[in-house]
């Protein structure tokens, strides 16, 4: 995202639905950087915290979560942020790719019905 692009998302806000997506892609960039930070090799990066995804390409792996089903191994699902922040794939890094999320614009939306600031938008209430 460019910068100075004003956002009208606030992450701080939101229990990290992008963090939900089953198909998370990683690149072997992405692989070479997650092994930089935990200090091992590429192959063992790959087998400890990627799968083949639904298209056959890696994808990160999943751990079970109160809100979502499941969420991204890598999240911490007391704070709902990211463990892996600087050695984040790519994809983590561009997502949203634009100034909205779809999905924060919907959670604002329905607090604001509910008269809840703290309401979220789950995978069994949506
Ligand atoms: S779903 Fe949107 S608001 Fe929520 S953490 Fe992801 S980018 Fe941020
Ligand atoms: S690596 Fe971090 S930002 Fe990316 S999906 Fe996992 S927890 Fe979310």
């Amino acid at each position: 995202m460019s910068k100075g692009l004003k956002l009208f998302f606030s992450c701080d806000r939101c229990p990290a639905y992008c963090c939900s997506y089953a198909n998370i892609g990683v690149s072997e960039a992405d692989v070479r950087r997650l092994a930089r930070h935990f200090g091992i090799t590429p192959e063992a990066a790959t087998k400890r915290y990627t799968k083949t995804g639904a298209e056959g390409t890696p994808v990160l792996r999943h751990q079970r979560d109160e809100h979502y089903g499941t969420v991204c191994r890598f999240l911490d699902r007391e704070e709902r942020a990211c463990t892996i922040y600087d050695a984040r794939p790519h994809i983590c890094r561009k997502y949203p790719g634009s100034s909205r999320c779809g999905y924060y614009d919907f959670l604002c939306s329905e607090r604001h019905l509910l008269d809840d600031e703290d309401y979220v938008a789950t995978t069994d209430n949506r």
